[in-house]
């Protein structure tokens, strides 16, 4: 392994420290090269910053590696929210999502950047001698295994720039129809919700700066929260497609979540399970959504569900569940998270559950109809509802 001189700061003179050092002829394993490179990812910009400190920028954008598959099916592909059969119907121009890219001249600016086209460029030249593109006798030659492990470095490599690109220009959504930022005066933390953010979040920004908004709403004293909905960019948690693209960007989100714990990711990802608990997703759901997070094929999931729960889906219902009830589900959730927030002085909007004790908002989301009673609606909520008959087809009492 090479000695990494973590005395050194700045991000250049890691770079040379590296050039200098490597061993082209060394035999680094994959884990190796990835310390490497985080030495060189966190190098210091002149500003004393590295470029993983700034965190100017905080969700990247998703972008493909060889593990992404295409549309399998055509309600596969009629899942995807970003696919819009208007295109095909009319001639309208319609907005384009940009494909995330990276431009060697116009990207040359981003911090630490030059380092890693550097750094990718080496090994893509080791990859093309040793696949036969190049001719070079000088070259080491690698194992098949190496090769393999090479190859996916790569990808990481190619992963990287789009990190470091998004840290400095992010591209927080492929779809600007959909998107657009929050914005509160009071709260600073979060880059989207400072003024003049061209992000923000809706309806009540994100979980982890705002415990207390989202888990109790009823104590709290506030004036409406408000975002904002000129940003450019808004994110709503109220729209099942936005969820859709969040679950899609969840790994992603995951390995933003791993460099740098503070990043909005970790926000993201908090805010996200937070309506996706309150979504009371059944069992059979949750083990298709969590499929679908680790991008697990429809067939795949089919007989897992066959397997776990004896229930036989064709591969094309599972897009269907996936994006009609599941997403659906959890955007409904965070409709009416909203509604308790809007509604958290009034307090004839609410009833208590005789059977759990909780307030819920008095309407037919919260509780069942019932002709005989004072209000129209059963006295225990439908999550106390649900778990008791699930008890009683279990034959428990
Ligand atoms: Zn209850």
């Amino acid at each position: 392994m090479l000695k990494l001189d973590f005395s050194i700061e700045s991000s250049i003179d890691r770079a040379d420290y590296v050039n200098k050092y490597m061993d082209p002829c060394a035999n680094y394993t994959a884990k190796e090269l990835e310390t490497i490179s985080n030495y060189l990812l966190y190098g210091k910009d002149e500003d004393g910053l590295s470029c993983v400190d700034k965190k100017d920028v905080q969700i990247k954008a998703k972008h493909s590696t060889w593990a992404r598959k295409d549309a399998e099916s055509l309600d596969a592909l009629l899942e995807k929210p970003t696919f819009d059969e208007r295109g095909i119907q009319t001639g309208n121009t319609r907005y384009k999502n940009p494909k995330p890219s990276i431009d060697r001249i116009a990207d040359a600016d981003v911090p630490g950047m030059k380092d890693l086209w550097k750094a990718i460029d080496d090994v893509q030249y080791l990859i093309d001698v040793n696949k036969g593109k190049i001719e070079d006798p000088t070259a080491r030659k690698l194992t098949s295994t190496e090769l393999y492990e090479y190859q996916h470095y790569m990808v990481e490599l190619r992963r990287q720039q789009f990190i470091l690109k998004d840290m400095v220009k992010p591209v927080i959504c492929r779809s600007k129809v959909n998107i657009t930022p929050v914005y509160d005066m009071f709260d600073i933390s979060i880059p989207w919700d400072q003024e003049g953010s061209r992000f923000s979040i809706a309806p009540l920004g994100l979980y982890t700066y705002a415990k207390m908004r989202f888990d109790d709403p009823r104590a709290l004293e506030e004036i409406d929260y408000h975002w904002n909905e000129n940003a450019e960019y808004v994110l709503d948690f109220r729209k099942p497609e936005h969820i859709y693209e969040l679950f899609e960007l969840y790994g992603d989100l995951e390995t933003e979540m791993s460099l740098d714990v503070e990043s909005t990711a970790t926000a993201l990802i908090d805010t996200l399970n937070f309506y996706r608990e309150r979504a009371h997703l059944s069992e059979e759901h949750n083990t298709i959504l969590d499929l679908k997070i680790k991008e697990t094929p429809n067939q795949l999931i089919c007989e897992v569900l066959r397997e776990k729960f004896g229930v036989t889906h064709s591969a094309n219902y599972i897009s269907t569940i996936y994006k009609q009830k599941i997403c659906g589900k959890i955007a409904d959730a965070a409709i009416l998270h909203y509604d308790y927030y809007l509604n958290r002085e009034i307090a004839t909007a609410w009833k208590k559950c005789t059977c759990c004790g909780e307030y819920k908002l008095r309407d037919t989301r919260e509780y069942m109809r019932r002709a005989r009673s004072s209000d129209g609606l059963s006295s225990i909520c439908k999550v106390c509802d649900k778990e008791k008959r699930d008890k009683s087809k279990r034959g428990e009492k």
